[in-house]
């Protein structure tokens, strides 16, 4: 049986997140504030985490940054208000694979939940066999990326893009493929989330690179999705579209 946590200072809100789980199968532990829901996630094996992000004690990005680098392999939602669109932003960047805007509607949460946790870690996209890019080697055993020989930190769903996107090298790839691939095939919300996953990607390949100029390049194709370049279409090309 899958285990969240939900970590939620809204009585309401959370009363009505645990219910509406536990009748639906999942063993729901609730937290009211940031600190609770670091001791929890630190002592207890979830699956899955549903963090408010607008909590008492502590900054609830903050919570979402420690939350994802000691629990790198649980899925984490954040949930946020609506229209508040910079904290979606803020906590995507800050480590959370999804997000839901409240009032979260049953049905969503449901599909989201399931859907996050059929892709748990060991059904996530892995290709056979080591995959190289030019000077980027993608090890999908160990979902590990290596850029000029150095491991290049990568988050689950950065992996997950960059495989995909490797899967193919130099051939564009849609949002709808890297939605349904990476994401899930019923998505409800904004794809925001993928552009910022690719921002993410790209920031960090950057920086891993020993020579920037050089780094893999991820390509926007606008009102289509993105291109993993091949190494020699990126050294050709100073021209950025990045
Ligand atoms: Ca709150």
């Amino acid at each position: 049986m899958a285990r969240l946590l939900v970590v939620e200072d809204d009585e309401t809100i959370g009363s009505v997140l645990e219910s509406s789980l536990e009748r639906h199968g999942f063993t729901v532990h609730w937290e009211r504030s940031g600190r609770g829901g670091l001791v929890a996630a630190g002592a207890g094996d979830y699956d899955l985490v549903l963090l408010d992000l607008g909590l008492p004690d502590l900054d609830g990005i903050e919570v979402c940054r420690r939350l994802r680098s000691s629990q790198p392999l649980t899925v984490l939602v954040i949930l946020t208000a609506r229209h508040e669109e910079m904290d979606v932003v803020i906590g995507l960047e800050a480590g959370a694979d999804d997000y839901l805007t409240k009032p979260v509607r049953l049905t969503e949460l449901l599909a989201r939940v399931r859907a996050h946790l059929r892709r748990g870690p060991a059904s996530r996209i892995a290709p056979a066999g080591d995959v190289e890019v030019g000077t980027l080697r993608i090890d999908p055993a160990g979902r590990r990326v290596f850029l000029d020989g150095q491991e290049v930190p990568l988050r689950t769903k950065e992996f997950d893009l960059i495989a995909r996107l490797a899967e193919s090298p130099g051939a564009a790839v849609s949002r709808d493929a890297l939605m349904t691939d990476v994401w899930d095939a019923n998505w409800y919300g904004s794809t925001k989330t993928l552009d910022v996953h690719i921002a993410a990607l790209r920031r960090k390949l950057t920086e891993a690179a020993a020579d920037p100029r050089l780094a893999p390049r991820i390509s926007t194709l606008r009102g289509h999705g993105y291109r993993l370049e091949r190494p020699e279409e990126s050294a050709c090309d100073s021209g950025s579209s990045r």
